[in-house]
């Protein structure tokens, strides 16, 4: 990292003590910025990183309910307003017992930047809580959404912020929050959530977004070496909305898809993962993987606490959470041959898997590019509510297509022009970033 870059992380660090995830959010941007900072001297002359890196508003509140013994539970929610340069602040929910300040401000940062390069006029933020839902049951779900939109809702609006789903938020989740802000509100703001249910203002292929956007944006990489994911062995990690549309579209454009994984380990299927039989478990009966495995047959093996990144493949694409590729997984992947690794999650990989990936040479795609077709599937939602309208199938993922090629080719442009070529990383920050930097200069000092 550049001296006067290092000299604007150290107060950042300084400012934000004890969050980890954030630090290492900023770090990764910051040491890629050298070239454009010295390029734009207008940047530091108007501290463009220090207010970027600074939330317009941090909300953390309580979340009061009561769980099906009748006994009082209190959770801590979070909202980070990040930035609004671009549009109304956009990012999703994350319930998950690890969540904090530091892991909220981590995924708020990087959405900056996301949402900047889907072309869509979104700002950044991200929320969530510290509630755990493994194990929950309906009632304790709804209750628990209903008293956290019950503060969130004066926080949020179709112009003013418009949350979505995460790791433990799906359909469900947003359809009990939405319902509690109508009856707060009393308004019909169809645009005020994404990841709505279909007849209630959500947009077909939203639920796919994420997933089927990896696997676009994949192939595309994979084409710039004259590659592709037919025939090609496919590890991919977690179990969720990601993992399981992920699977889908790689398995629609040949791949074999092997793994799947959550927290207590992972599956190989040597016969290819069921995809039925996956969402059956996950999305139905909302099971765990070692259900998976036990109903699949001998083609299926559960490895308990294992790492899914032994499993030899040429195309690895961890969709769990953050920091799950540690550096030995990343020499693990790189000794078994693996060609390319593109981010589902958001960042998925430590800074020492990065490294590896990049000494080694292989293709490597960072979330901030290559999962935004999640975000910009909940823009093109917005666009439909705006419009009170809804779209076909077909002409929302040709739009979600059209987006992931032009993420992919802005990265690779970008990177190529400040003589980087086949560097996303560098690709996908300076894009992202000179976007942004440029609105907040444009709009005076505020
Ligand atoms: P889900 O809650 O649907 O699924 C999360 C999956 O990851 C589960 O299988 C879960 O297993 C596993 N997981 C979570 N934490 C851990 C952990 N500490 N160790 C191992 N496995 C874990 O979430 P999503 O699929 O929506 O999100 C997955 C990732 O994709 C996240 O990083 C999210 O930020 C990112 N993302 C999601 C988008 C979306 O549209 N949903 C958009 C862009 C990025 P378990 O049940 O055992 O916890």
């Amino acid at each position: 990292m550049e001296a006067n870059l290092t000299m604007v992380y150290d107060q950042i660090i300084a400012r934000n003590p004890g969050e980890a995830e954030f630090h290492q959010a900023v770090r990764e941007v910051f040491d890629t910025l050298g070239p454009v900072m010295a390029r734009n001297p207008q940047y530091t002359e108007a501290a463009v990183l220090e207010r970027i890196c600074e939330p317009e508003r941090q909300i953390i509140f309580r979340v009061p309910w009561q769980d099906d013994q009748g006994r009082v539970q209190i959770n801590r929610g979070f909202r980070v307003e990040f930035n609004s340069a671009l549009g109304p602040y956009k990012g999703g929910l994350r319930f998950h017992r690890s969540v904090y300040l530091g892991i909220i401000k981590f995924l708020g940062f990087e959405q900056i930047f996301k949402n900047s390069l889907t072309g869509l006029p979104i700002g950044g933020g991200k929320g969530g809580s510290d509630f755990d839902p493994h194990g929950r049951s309906d009632g304790e779900i709804m209750r628990f959404c209903q008293s956290f939109m019950t503060e969130l809702a004066r926080h949020i609006g179709p112009n003013t912020d418009v949350p979505a789903g995460d790791i433990g938020v799906g359909g469900r989740e947003i359809g009990y929050m939405f319902g509690q802000y109508r009856r707060i509100t009393n308004r019909y703001d169809a645009g005020v959530l994404t990841g709505k249910g279909l007849t209630w203002g959500g947009s077909l292929v939203r639920t796919e977004a994420t997933g089927y956007g990896l696997v676009m944006f994949t192939q595309r990489m994979l084409q710039t070496r004259g590659l592709d994911f037919a025939g090609r062995r496919i590890a991919i990690s977690g179990s969720g909305n990601v993992a399981i549309y992920a699977t889908e579209k790689a398995q629609e454009f040949g791949g074999e898809v092997i793994t799947c994984s959550d927290s207590a380990g992972y599956v190989v299927d040597e016969a290819g993962i069921d995809l039925d039989l996956l969402k059956q478990v996950k999305e139905i009966e909302r099971g765990r993987v070692s259900d998976y495995a036990m109903r699949r047959g001998s083609s299926a093996k559960f490895v308990p606490g294992g790492s899914v990144w032994d499993v030899p493949a040429e195309v690895a694409l961890p969709c769990a959470t953050q920091n799950e590729v540690r550096e030995d997984d990343a020499v693990t992947l790189l000794k078994n041959g693996v060609k390319a690794v593109a981010e589902g999650a958001n960042m998925p990989c430590t800074p020492g898997a990065i490294a590896a990936f990049s000494k080694a040479g292989i293709l490597y795609a960072p979330g901030k590019a290559s999962n935004a077709g999640g975000v910009a599937t909940s823009g093109l939602e917005m666009q439909q509510n705006a419009s009170r309208d809804s779209w076909s199938f077909e002409y929302t993922e040709d739009k979600l297509a059209d987006i992931m090629a032009n993420i992919h080719d802005t990265c690779s442009e970008t990177a190529a022009e400040y003589g980087h070529a086949g560097d996303y990383v560098m690709g996908a920050n300076i894009a992202g970033f000179i976007k942004v930097a440029d609105a907040v200069i444009a709009q005076g000092l505020i």
